[in-house]
């Protein structure tokens, strides 16, 4: 094609905001379509992200989205029309698929790729004898298409590199005053690109993941292959057949690490290398798991249609913040996986490593005198590795340099004895009696501790690890956990326990008893209860054995099913 020239001087245009968002407003979709028709651009949302609008067979409204994203010219844009009856005026040899995928799938997140007609400018299509085509999935969008005759090119609303945008207000940011309007129809649904299907080569291919999952269009299509730029970074000189997925898109400045593997494992992972000016991008769950870091929750690991909508602002919220690098958890490539996990992979340059560690992890939890050492010492004799959470924390006090300069920084000097220990009497003495200090500390053992267990269960040959922990829940630990059990016992039960082993009066027995959680609140938060009310040593250690051999039993048969 014609190299053209783009203009070096930016054009400032006056940007119209128009808010619509439904298509009864005749009179905004006039003006938006006005627009288009008379080679302007406009932003307009659809069910995927925000696209830049302009007439595709238009070559100067054309040239105009290139130079206000800054594009490259030869990654080609896609052509959006309000219904598959538009095919023909602009495809040529629209094969029977076509019809088919438009039948079961337009409306929505599916661009299919043909042959393009000579009414299509190759300033369009990259220089390409194919053309991109879409339906989208928004009835404004739609509405105002229809109105303006003409189909509509359209790539993301981003500027080149940037995430692309699932608001009106992302477009702002990167557009205002370089284009003529910007639609707000409100946050996009689907949140990813749409999938590409290359229809012009037997099997037809996957160009790339999008909004429709691959295994719809398999179902509709039998055989599809992947094209490889979609799983593995292109080497220099290789050429995928989507020309956009050879450049690096949505990077965020800092640098990313994607971590595959179970939601689990890839948390621990993620908890043990994410260095501590690390932004972390992860499952809903794992939220309070990272209390120390700035964090951007991608939805809850079994939800990836919340997790294709969180993508992009999660990449693009960390430029606004000073971490040095970011880390993300990434979902499992079925359905919208591998749409969510490419977004991710290519925002890191494919850079990403595996947690999977074949680990096992019991959480026990429940409060002082319930009998957590029968369950414990039941995990022992499995040969799991216990890790004590309350004896990790007093060991990181003496050894734990980041643990102790936050503490340094929030309760002074005072606190540290002249041999650099620390006094954890003079530190009780300054929390009990103030809440907020209290919450203070709360918050500097919830950014440490769990750190330090995930680096020793890493550290531990023991396939199986039993986490010791009154806080299990309150300290995030849980969600990483692959089973959490509540030990509860009666309060009658539990003050005699604690009388005989700790040599207390019965008052200060009542009043420990007292001051925790009640065996309600550990139940509510745990997956099992094991209810440790047995009168004998011995009782208790066969009823334990037998409570941890079924769990054990669960994972096995969990295992074998994946
Ligand atoms: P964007 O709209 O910015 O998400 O980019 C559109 C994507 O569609 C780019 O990755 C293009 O490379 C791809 N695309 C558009 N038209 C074609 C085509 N004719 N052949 C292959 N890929 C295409
Ligand atoms: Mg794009």
């Amino acid at each position: 094609m014609r190299a053209a020239k783009l203009k070096k001087e930016e054009r400032a245009l006056e940007t119209k905001w128009f808010t619509l968002r439904t298509p009864e407003n005749e009179e905004s979709i006039a003006q938006a379509a006005d627009i288009l028709r008379r080679g302007g651009l406009l932003a307009i949302p659809t069910e995927t992200v925000y696209g830049l609008g302009a007439n595709g067979l238009d070559e100067n409204a054309v040239l105009h989205i290139f130079e206000a994203k800054g594009r490259p010219q030869d990654n080609p844009l896609i052509l959006h029309i309000p219904d598959a009856s538009w095919l023909t005026c602009y495809c040529e040899d629209v094969p029977e698929a076509a019809y088919r995928l438009a039948e079961r799938f337009w409306p929505g997140p599916l661009t299919m790729i043909l042959k393009k007609k000579p009414c299509v400018p190759l300033r369009t299509t990259g220089g390409l004898e194919t053309v991109g085509m879409r339906c989208p999935d928004h009835a404004v969008t739609r509405a105002i298409i229809e109105k303006a005759g003409v189909p509509i090119a359209a790539p993301s609303a981003n500027t080149s590199g940037r995430p692309s945008c699932t608001t009106a207000e992302h477009v702002r940011e990167d557009m205002w005053g370089k284009i003529d309007g910007i639609v707000d129809g409100g946050a996009c649904e689907v949140g990813v690109e749409s999938t590409i299907i290359d229809l012009t080569v037997t099997p037809p291919q996957l160009l790339r993941p999008g909004g429709l999952p691959l295994e719809s269009l398999q179902d509709a299509l039998g055989e599809v292959t992947v094209d490889k730029a979609v799983t593995q970074k292109m080497g220099e000189g290789e050429k995928p057949r989507a020309p956009g997925m050879k450049y690096r898109h949505y990077a965020p400045k800092a640098p990313v690490t994607v971590v595959t593997g179970g939601a689990k494992a890839s948390a621990r992972y993620l908890l043990t290398h994410a260095s501590e000016d690390a932004g972390v991008i992860c499952f809903d769950e794992f939220v309070p798991l990272f209390a120390g870091h700035i964090v951007h929750p991608l939805g809850a690991s079994d939800d990836k249609r919340a997790q294709a909508q969180h993508v992009f602002d999660a990449l693009r919220t960390f430029d606004e913040t000073n971490v040095g690098e970011i880390w993300a958890q990434c979902p499992d490539s079925k359905g919208l996986g591998l749409a969510i996990g490419n977004r991710l992979k290519k925002a890191a340059g494919f850079h990403t490593e595996a947690s999977d560690d074949g680990k096992t992890v019991v959480g026990i939890t429940g409060g002082t005198g319930a009998g957590k050492t029968s369950l414990l010492h039941a995990l022992e004799r499995e040969g799991a590795c216990i890790l004590d959470c309350d004896k990790i924390y007093h060991e990181m006090l003496e050894s734990d340099e980041s643990l102790r300069k936050a503490l340094r920084a929030a309760f002074g000097g005072t606190i540290f004895r002249a041999d650099g220990s620390v006094d954890v009497h003079a530190l009780g003495l300054i929390v009990f009696q103030d809440a907020e200090k209290l919450a203070s500390l709360d918050a500097i053992v919830r950014a440490h501790v769990p750190r330090e267990c995930a680096r020793r269960m890493a550290e531990s040959n023991a396939k199986l690890i039993g986490l010791d922990a009154i806080k299990l829940i309150e300290c995030g630990l849980g969600a990483i956990c692959d089973a959490t059990v509540a030990v509860t016992a009666p309060e009658e039960v539990r003050v005699r326990r604690i009388m005989a082993r700790d040599g207390i009066t019965e008052d200060y027995a009542r009043s420990r008893v007292a001051a925790q959680q009640s065996a309600e609140y550990f139940r509510a938060r745990c997956d099992r209860e094991f209810v440790n009310d047995l009168p004998t040593a011995a009782e208790a250690a066969a009823a334990a054995e037998d409570f941890i051999h079924t769990i054990i039993k669960n994972f096995k048969e969990e295992t074998k099913h994946e």
